[in-house]
């Protein structure tokens, strides 16, 4: 026994390094300097911006100004970090009519101030900036900004910037942890165009020189990368819904041309309300209505704003990701972007290795939305279709304080967690009321994986904790083994850690029941001779004979 244990103790020190070797990536830097929260970040709270800019289509350039106002919770600190990507240019800081030194580290810059910042006042700096920002090179997941033309010639541009970070194109404090808690975005685009942003458009200001300046205002707190500009030769249309909260606007903004094609299929976009209002609660941002925009790239979940590049057509650019038939009733990038809404712009992550916070849940949206309109069976047989996606190569969860993402898994693989978790809590009104109780306690919130996953075990009355560290901290499912014997049924889990004891559902002759296996060896006396044993598939976890 002794020996044994000693044993695995040892297999566990050299899985642990191993695994460390395999996942770690060497930082720089700039990555901490981007990824944590540092002296110069952390002694002021974000409470406004106006980014108040002008793009030019024809050169390709943004210049203009952010005006950033903090209050001081912390006294005694005089060095701002704001952050901004190259090859923009910060010109110029000002607070209070003086300008201000800035010294500048690659992304960081570091704006020294010349006032005593008394603890808990407020006080703005307005930055400048501009050049030509970096060109999205595959948006949205290698952002910056697309410079594009629609069918007529006419310029067609947007931004992307999740995970690259929002100072790709606006100087910014790029880091989760604070949102700001509303924004004004100043526009200035062509006179034949028209920039969409987020919340609402308050005015239109005609400039002399041919252009025009569009006013939006956002009365919620937003993440840095769900702000967004699209600009373009847009057409409006919009309609009420009659939600949880009253009456929402809900706004959709195309190419002229697509008008009649976005009429026909942005349909689901009341669909999708109707679905995700039942399962997660209420739609979080009403005063800043819910906007459909197209972009001239496939799609991003930019608040109250969502983004829309599908092709006027249901699946994933036309296409099941589940293989199953399901995936084609619905447009993927209206219901996933929306779905976003809730998980990633009303819950949000603090830091982005916790990223599964965004895309697990809305992965997982995605069969609820059919769950509400097709039914229990096609949605668990979307979920399951969607395994074929899951590559298990890295963890979910990424490193922290470095900007480092997880694997992709935290799509497909953390669905068929959540969809998993539904089975053990075996209570689809206590799972329901768990997703819309997580909106209402964490509304507006960041948050870290730790307290989602305390939030799920506390309100189900289970501890999750085995399934959610086998999930989303190793690469490892959960092997359900077994023997038969006569009319005895052994069965053990393997390819887990040595505490893993998650019970599931299998059918021993046909007929499902519930068993709680561990690590070791359990045995079970049947009326009849063992001869078949199935798992119940809604189980993310493997099956084998053997010992
Ligand atoms: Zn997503």
């Amino acid at each position: 026994m002794y020996k044994n244990k000693n044993f695995s103790a040892y297999l566990l020190l050299v899985f642990a390094f191993t695994s460390l070797q395999a996942f770690s990536q060497n930082f720089t830097k700039q990555d901490s300097l981007r990824g944590s929260i540092t002296p110069e970040r952390v002694w002021w709270d974000l409470t406004h911006y106006h980014l108040d800019i002008t793009v030019d289509p024809n050169e390709k350039t943004i210049a203009g100004s952010n005006t950033i106002q903090y209050k001081v919770v912390k006294k005694g600190q005089k060095t701002l970090q704001v952050d901004l990507q190259p090859p923009l240019q910060m010109t110029k800081a000002i607070q209070n009519g003086k300008e201000l030194d800035i010294v500048h580290d690659g992304n960081a810059h570091f704006i020294h101030l010349k006032e005593k910042q008394k603890l808990g006042k407020i006080y703005s700096v307005q930055v400048f900036y501009e050049g030509k920002p970096k060109v999205a090179r595959r948006p949205p997941w290698d952002g910056g900004i697309t410079w594009k033309k629609d069918a007529n010639g006419l310029p067609f541009v947007a931004s992307s910037c999740q995970g690259l970070g929002a100072s790709v194109w606006w100087p910014c404090k790029d880091h989760m942890y604070d949102e700001v808690d509303s924004m004004k975005i100043s526009v200035n685009v062509p006179k034949n165009l028209m920039n969409v942003s987020n919340g609402r458009l308050i005015k239109v200001e005609e400039k002399e020189n041919e252009t025009k300046t569009y006013h939006w205002n956002v009365v919620n707190p937003i993440n840095n990368y769900g702000v967004n500009i699209n600009i373009g030769d847009y057409v409006h249309f919009g309609e009420k819904y009659k939600g949880e909260n009253g009456e929402l606007d809900m706004d959709y903004y195309v190419l002229r041309d697509n008008l009649d094609k976005a009429k026909e299929q942005f349909k689901d976009a009341t669909r999708t309300m109707e679905a995700f209002e039942h399962w997660f609660g209420p739609y979080p941002f009403y005063e800043d209505s819910y906007k459909l925009v197209e972009a001239p790239y496939l799609g991003m979940e930019h608040q109250s704003s969502v983004t829309y590049g599908n092709g006027y057509r249901n699946g994933y650019r036309g296409s099941d990701l589940s293989r199953t038939g399901w995936g084609m009733k619905f447009d993927f990038i209206i219901v996933h972007e929306s779905g976003h809404e809730w998980f990633a712009n009303n819950i949000t992550n603090i830091d982005i290795a916790d990223m599964w916070i965004h895309e697990s849940f809305t992965a997982y949206s995605e069969n609820l939305f059919l769950d509400y309109f097709y039914g229990k069976k096609a949605s668990a047989e979307y979920v399951i279709g969607t395994r074929r996606s899951i590559a298990n190569d890295r963890p979910i969860i990424g490193q922290y304080d470095v900007n480092h993402e997880g694997s992709g898994d935290m799509y497909y693989k953390g669905a068929n967690m959540l969809h998993t978790i539904r089975q053990l809590i075996a209570d689809d009104a206590k799972w329901r009321s768990i997703l819309r109780g997580l909106n209402k306690d964490f509304y507006h919130q960041t948050v870290n994986t730790q307290q989602i996953e305390n939030y799920i075990s506390e309100k189900s009355g289970i501890d999750f904790s085995a399934v959610f560290d086998q999930y989303l901290r190793t690469t490892d499912i959960p092997e359900l083994r077994y023997k038969k014997d006569g009319n005895t049924f052994a069965f053990r889990w393997k390819n887990s850690a040595a505490t893993f004891d998650m019970p599931v559902r299998v059918a021993i002759n046909g007929e499902f029941e519930w068993i709680a296996p561990t690590t070791n060896w359990q045995t079970k006396k049947m009326k009849n001779i063992v001869s078949t044993v199935e798992l119940d598939p809604n189980f993310y976890v493997t099956l084998k004979e053997g010992k």
